[in-house]
């Protein structure tokens, strides 16, 4: 029997693009194959959650894996925190089972509901990339079905080029169809914090540069609606992970936080709900409450996920959705990048409600990852007229200082500034096409950026 499908109009977190795509939901590994087997579309793509922003996990007019109820653990050593687990398991469900057993993700990004399928294939980074790295230091291997259908393992060491293309490589090698994972031990679900009010970008960055090593965390939320001499002000979040020993005798469960309130967006805000007056009033109001404060107690969802206490909320943005817009720039140049490009928002007439600055540790070998050494600014910018024009023309400032933009969110770059943006675009495309001599996988992403034929 054909594996069946179902047409979806699709869309990634940012709502934009919107696509119709012909969805399969395979139940087991085996089914997997057999979709990719049937013949039934011209060209495949694997989904996870779709928290991606924007077209990574779309294939217009195509198929479509959805992995998420591929989601079984296989093993786990409690020795070592080595997990083994098929790709759709999501980082929540590690932490809901894990975190009460003493171990934690050893990379997040800022939000649990993501697959480890999708953390390899964005080769997600954490706000400790500036001391461990990103999310393929802890990957010991996986097993990847490649579009020929074969079965391979690969790792740091076995099929090592295959390993370095499929981290980072938006799901354009195969389908990751488990995973070996290391988790890291913690004592407690909490985090001690200390928060700092930076006046302005030069201030936020010394210091980060001056302190940063002495946390195993940091980000700091900045106000992007700031000009002049408060240019990039913002808050200091920084942090390392409680012992058992540290905290007050109110905490009964040193490994159970209570959780936080959790709402839910049932409806669209009308789109320019978020405009520059509401967001002025909500950084000016955000700036004013996070004063200097160390040492603060706080629980790994506050810390982690404090956007995931409102399911739905990129629904704030309205139906015309929103692009997130998140370059790194490397660290010789970043300062002035940072400044470029925060100015020049600031003077667009936009307003980005969410703007996020963290520092970069070193690259991975992997071919199409995002991070290297240096700052990553990430904005929310709701779609409107004429943004794609804008946001060329932060392309273009952010290839002059020598950055790039983090696949995993876009939705609107060229194929050209990309191929400026990757040199190692050129080995990516000569091991993919080796990988996938038919051309079975492609996305509506890869299609625009020409990562494939
Ligand atoms: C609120 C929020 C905060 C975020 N914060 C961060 C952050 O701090 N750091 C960061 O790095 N990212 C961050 N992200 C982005 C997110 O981590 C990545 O986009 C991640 O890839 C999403 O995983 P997913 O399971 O939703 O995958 P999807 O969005 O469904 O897919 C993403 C990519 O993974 C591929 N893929 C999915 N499953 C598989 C599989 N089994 N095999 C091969 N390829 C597969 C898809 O083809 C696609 O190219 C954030 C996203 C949100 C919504």
């Amino acid at each position: 029997m054909k594996p069946a499908f179902a047409t979806k109009a699709l869309s990634g977190w940012g709502r934009y693009p919107v696509e119709s795509c012909h969805v399969f939901r395979p139940e087991k590994r085996s089914e997997v194959a057999a979709t990719l087997a049937s013949g039934l579309q011209s060209s495949y793509i694997p989904r996870g959650l779709g928290r991606s922003y924007g077209d990574a996990a779309l294939n217009e007019n195509a198929g479509v894996i959805w992995q998420v109820r591929l989601n079984r653990f296989l093993s786990f050593d409690s020795a070592s925190g080595e997990l083994e687990c098929e790709s759709g398991v999501s980082l929540a469900e590690i932490i809901q089972y894990f975190l009460p057993r003493g171990w934690f993700l050893p990379v997040t990004p800022g939000t649990k509901y993501v697959t480890v399928g999708g953390a390899i294939a964005a080769d997600i980074h954490g706000k400790n990339h500036h001391r461990d790295g990103g999310f393929s230091n802890f990957v010991r291997d996986f097993r990847l079905l490649a579009p020929t259908g074969e079965v391979l393992l690969c790792s740091p060491t076995a099929r090592p080029e295959i390993f370095w293309a499929t981290m980072g490589g938006m799901g354009l090698t195969g389908i990751v169809l488990s995973a070996r994972l290391r988790l890291r031990r913690v004592d407690s679900a909490y985090v001690f914090v200390d928060y700092y009010r930076a006046p302005n970008l030069e201030d936020a960055l010394a210091t980060m540069e001056a302190s940063d090593e002495r946390y195993e965390y940091s980000v700091a939320w900045i106000d992007a609606l700031a000009t002049g001499k408060t240019l990039g002000r913002g808050v200091l979040m920084r942090g390392n992970h409680a012992a058992a020993a540290e905290l007050p005798a109110r905490v009964r469960h040193a490994l159970a936080a209570p959780p936080g309130p959790q709402w839910n967006l049932f409806v669209d805000l009308p789109s320019g709900t978020l405009n520059r007056l509401t967001v002025k009033a909500f950084n000016t109001t955000y700036y004013a409450v996070h004063r200097t404060a160390p040492h603060r107690l706080v629980s790994f969802e506050k810390f982690f996920y404090p956007l995931d206490a409102i399911n739905q909320w990129n629904r704030m943005y309205g139906k015309r959705g929103f692009v997130q817009y998140q370059i790194v720039l490397p660290q010789a140049s970043g300062r002035a990048g940072l400044r470029t490009i925060l100015d020049r928002l600031a003077r667009s007439g936009r307003a980005s409600f969410l703007a996020v600055l963290k520092r970069f540790g070193d690259a991975s070998n992997g071919l199409l990852s995002f991070p290297l050494r240096g700052y990553t600014l990430a904005l929310d910018i709701p779609v409107a007229r004429e943004l794609a024009p804008f946001l060329h023309e932060l392309d273009r400032m952010t290839l002059d200082h020598g950055g790039r933009i983090y696949l995993a969110k876009d939705a609107v770059l060229r194929a050209g500034d990309f191929a400026a943006m990757y040199p190692k675009l050129e080995s990516f495309r000569a091991l993919q096409r080796k990988l996938d001599p038919k051309g079975l996988f492609s996305s509506s992403l890869a299609r625009r950026l020409k990562i494939v034929d």
